[in-house]
């Protein structure tokens, strides 16, 4: 990696600002998921190690500039003193003279949880004013969110002005290292699956991995609809994008062009848009009539979509292939099928990236996380990184 290292550092009695990407699902004050927490202990720990006193600051949430009690990190504050059996202070805001206070106060080896940086409107403006305010806390920076790194804000990018070092942690830099071999050198047949709702967002992910020579690319989730209602298909009520039909068009023909396999949907989960509870039914995708709504994959796409990666080196996936989120009614079916198919895709030696909330918790629920090359905490960022553009948050630190 070209930037500093936070083992570049020397972190004996400094104060240490960590930005962190602790923007966890909270509910009735308790961590629901507590995998991106867990994904910064290894920075955490080293710091401390290295006589570090260590604050910490994270995004949670879009409070929208405005104090809000539902965003608080405050449970974070006491689910990590969980994680790490010693105690982490917490600090009812991030900037100002309480919190000054409490810096100072901060023995080697002590921890100090920021509140939300998002509660002042200054972060995402990456106003100066403010980013100067969190520089006067610290004496070295490192930024270890990787989630974060696609935004350019006060605590990823302004405050890198304002301090003598700026580094990665550890965490940046497993991300960066497992999706840099990916952008620069990955083995092959390299199969890319994407889905989710939105075909804008990821059109230049998809004209970069066309250019990039990736092999297969499966599309699933209501990005695959605009896809089809742009070759002419009936979507019925299923989710369109309709203004990027001829994008969608473009990049079928870059795909062929490039000798690249696009594969979508052959069948689908549809409910009738007017009985959606008892209407379920899996039908193929050429059967879509007008008033059906297709909410998932079907159990032939994801054979079909297995098949694919029989024989795949490198695998990465971005994105749910339907409702995930209607666990009851069973629109998370094609998506845990797909996350059983990349965990064999792994298990026979594949190098497997799995990024983005949605596709993240699915390998979770499937229980074959572990088997998973690489779950990048990242989602937004993991899919510009891929794309080829520089993070932000990443092209503010320190050269090595
Ligand atoms: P994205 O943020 O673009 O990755 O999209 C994630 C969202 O896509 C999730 O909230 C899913 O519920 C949604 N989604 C996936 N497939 C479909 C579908 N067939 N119809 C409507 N929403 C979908």
């Amino acid at each position: 990696m070209s930037k500093l290292s936070i083992t570049d550092l020397d972190l004996k009695g400094k104060r240490l600002f960590v930005r962190v990407d602790f923007n966890v699902p909270v509910k009735d004050g308790r961590v629901e998921d507590d995998s991106r927490i867990r994904g910064a202990l290894p920075t955490i720990q080293y710091a401390l190690e290295h006589g570090a006193r260590v604050i910490l600051a994270s995004h949670l949430g879009r409070p929208k500039g405005e104090r809000n009690d539902k965003y608080s990190l405050r449970p974070v504050a006491e689910h990590l003193a969980k994680l790490m059996s010693a105690p982490v202070q917490f600090a009812d805001d991030c900037v100002g003279d309480k919190v000054k206070a409490k810096v100072e106060a901060l023995k080697d080896g002590e921890v100090l949880l920021l509140e939300n940086l998002r509660f002042h409107s200054e972060e995402e403006k990456n106003d100066d004013g403010f980013a100067k305010q969190l520089a006067s806390l610290c004496d070295v920076y490192v930024n270890d969110a990787f989630g974060a790194a696609h935004r350019a804000h006060a605590s990823t990018v302004g405050i890198t002005k304002f301090v003598s070092q700026s580094a990665a942690g550890l965490l940046m830099q497993k991300e960066l290292e497992y999706l840099g071999r990916v952008i620069s050198n990955p083995e092959h047949p390299f199969v890319a699956i994407l889905g989710g709702a939105k075909v804008s967002d990821k059109i230049p992910v998809l004209n970069a991995l066309i250019d990039r020579k990736v092999d297969k690319i499966l599309i699933g989730g209501a990005m695959a609809y605009t896809f089809f209602k742009a070759q002419g298909f009936t979507t019925g009520k299923s989710l369109v994008e309709d203004e990027m039909m001829p994008t969608a068009l473009e990049i079928i023909k870059r795909a062929e062009k490039a000798n690249v396999e696009l594969l979508l949907p052959t069948d689908h989960q549809v409910v009738d848009s007017y009985d959606p509870l008892k209407s379920k039914k899996t039908i193929p995708v050429e059967f879509t009539n007008a008033g059906l709504v297709g909410l998932d994959i079907g159990a032939e796409t994801v054979a079909h979509f297995s098949q694919a990666l029989q024989d795949a080196k490198t695998v990465i996936w971005n994105g749910p292939m339907g409702v995930f989120e209607e666990k009851q009614l069973g629109f998370d079916e094609g998506t845990i099928g797909v996350a059983r198919a990349v965990a064999e895709a792994a298990d026979r030696g594949a190098t497997v990236i799995v990024g983005g909330g949605d596709s993240v918790a699915a390998i979770t629920q499937a229980g074959v996380a572990d088997r998973i090359t690489h779950v990048s905490t990242g989602g937004g960022a993991t899919l510009e990184f891929l794309a080829g553009d520089e993070l932000p948050g990443v092209a503010a630190l320190k050269d090595k």
